[in-house]
């Protein structure tokens, strides 16, 4: 009997359901990778990030030839075209059984359930597995079975009953080779790296170890409650791209809190921020609307404001605003952002430019290497006010005001707008008309204090006119 394992976005050997069940018995299996370079063209994916996932791909091959799984890595346009693949790999590999874990966007859900009603009537047995958050969605509901739309007690439900349910990780499967382990790969799938720099592998190194390295490091050194707010520390543990594609898994990241710090880790600052994951990809799964980039909140007024020259600025980090520029910078040259700036940039570029904030999400998707779909959408959500539990629309954070908080020597500025070098740190934030024009750096793109002004004023005339719209629906 020959078990096929369908890896996703779950590229580990360890804590991997899918896996060890299909290897359960001394099974025979067989691994299958597929890449789908349209359908990440389509989600609007960085080309850096389907780099990063090839080459933990190739990693994982490796190992998994230890464990005696051959692999086949196939390419395949779209998602609508996994099931056929499915049939046809049948003839050739007769499979009996096949493994996968869990994907909760509507998406891959439709893919799966296409895959579903493909294989089963030919005998086959679909067995989905739940791994890749830390409860499945669904799970933390509230007394009416409804959806929290507030944090803080969906994540004091949330620590309950993850508390009542905690497993350990399962440990990488032994392997047993068969007969047929030693073939080779099969693999129609032209690699090239152009968009993952060698830059970007320093930065974050290929292989499951490698995460669970940093993993580890963080963990014994945790400071996060003091450090995570500034962007020139390494104070977060920037594992968002390993468990973005599934390197390693949230409940890892839980048990190296829980071995580090003991029970009091299900309440640290960290696992909070381990749920907020949860929570977003909870409200895709129970809102799909969210998937197709709708708000959450009605709106009254969809129409943002188009300001093609002011985003351009805003993308390529010439807004003149020195932590704003500083964080898109990074975010074209390093694929990732620290998230303080990331709320930073978000709020600049949707409360006081009032562009639209899918402008912004798009844009971040398309350079994140820990680009996902329901954090990024959570996050931008959150920023513009338009989201589940989010940011009101009159905070509006005052980009130098945050910058001397967070930045206050501004050597996160320096290291990203090299302009600024020699300035000093009382002026970095907002340097002078004189010493901007010294150092060959733009004026601020927008006046702070009137776009502030001029935000609140449209903002609330956006509430009034949905209040005006449900009133007069509610006397029809
Ligand atoms: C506008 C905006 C867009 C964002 N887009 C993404 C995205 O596409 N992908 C993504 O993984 N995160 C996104 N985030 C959340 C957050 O910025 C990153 O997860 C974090 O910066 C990653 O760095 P880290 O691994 O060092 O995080 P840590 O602070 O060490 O946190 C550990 C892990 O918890 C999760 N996490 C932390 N903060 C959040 C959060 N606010 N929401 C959801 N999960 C969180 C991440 O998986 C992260 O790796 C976004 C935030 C904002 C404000």
């Amino acid at each position: 009997m020959l078990n096929l394992i369908w890896f996703r976005n779950d590229l580990r050997l360890a804590d991997n359901p899918a896996l060890t069940y299909a290897l359960q018995a001394d099974q025979e299996a067989v691994a299958l990778f597929i890449i789908h370079p349209d359908q990440h063209k389509q989600h609007g994916e960085a080309p850096a990030k389907l780099e990063l996932i090839k080459a933990h791909m190739i990693d994982l091959v490796e190992r998994l030839k230890k464990l005696g799984v051959r692999s086949i890595i196939k390419t395949l346009p779209w998602f609508d075209d996994v099931a056929d693949y499915l049939i046809e790999l049948a003839e050739v590999e007769p499979f009996e059984s096949i493994f996968w874990n869990e994907n909760y966007w509507l998406n891959e859900q439709q893919r799966d359930q296409q895959v579903t009603a493909a294989l089963e009537p030919m005998g086959i047995k679909v067995n989905p597995y739940h791994s890749n958050y830390l409860l499945p969605p669904g799970t933390v509901r509230k007394g009416d079975s409804s959806m929290y739309h507030v944090f803080t007690p969906y994540k004091n439900k949330f620590i309950e009953t993850m508390k009542s349910h905690y497993a350990l990780p399962l440990s990488i499967p032994k392997g047993v080779v068969h007969k047929n382990s030693e073939e080779t790969t099969s693999i129609d799938h032209q690699f090239n790296h152009d968009h993952f720099s060698a830059d970007l592998v320093n930065m974050w190194p290929i292989g499951e170890q490698a995460a669970a390295s940093r993993l580890k490091a963080f963990v014994q050194h945790n400071d996060y409650q003091q450090e995570r707010d500034f962007p020139a520390i390494a104070g977060t543990s920037s594992v968002s791209p390993y468990l973005a594609i599934g390197v390693i898994s949230a409940n890892q990241c839980l048990a190296y809190m829980l071995k580090a710090h003991g029970e009091s880790a299900f309440h640290s600052t960290w696992v909070s921020e381990l749920i907020w994951r949860d929570f977003y990809n909870d409200l895709m799964f129970e809102y799909p609307k969210l998937a197709k980039h709708q708000t959450f909140k009605p709106q009254a007024v969809d129409h943002w404001h188009h300001n093609p020259e002011l985003f351009e600025k805003w993308q390529c980090g010439q807004t003149g605003f020195p932590i704003v520029d500083a964080g898109m910078r990074q975010l074209l040259q390093e694929g990732w952002m620290h998230n303080r700036v990331r709320m930073i940039v978000a709020s600049f570029l949707s409360k006081l430019c009032l562009i639209d904030w899918r402008l912004g999400e798009a844009h971040f998707m398309a350079h994140l290497l820990d680009g996902d779909l329901a954090s990024n959408n959570g996050g931008w959500q959150w920023s513009s006010a338009t989201g589940c539990d989010a940011a009101p629309y009159f905070r509006i954070f005052n980009p130098t005001t945050q910058s001397k908080k967070f930045d206050q020597e501004g050597a996160y500025i320096r290291k990203y707008v090299p302009e600024l070098e020699s300035v000093s740190n009382k002026e970095i934030h907002d340097p002078a008309s004189e010493i901007r024009k010294k150092c060959a750096y733009q004026e601020p793109a927008i006046d702070y204090k009137v776009a502030r002004a001029k935000a609140l004023s449209w903002f609330k005339e956006k509430i009034e006119d949905l209040k005006n719209i449900h009133h007069k629906q509610a006397s029809y």
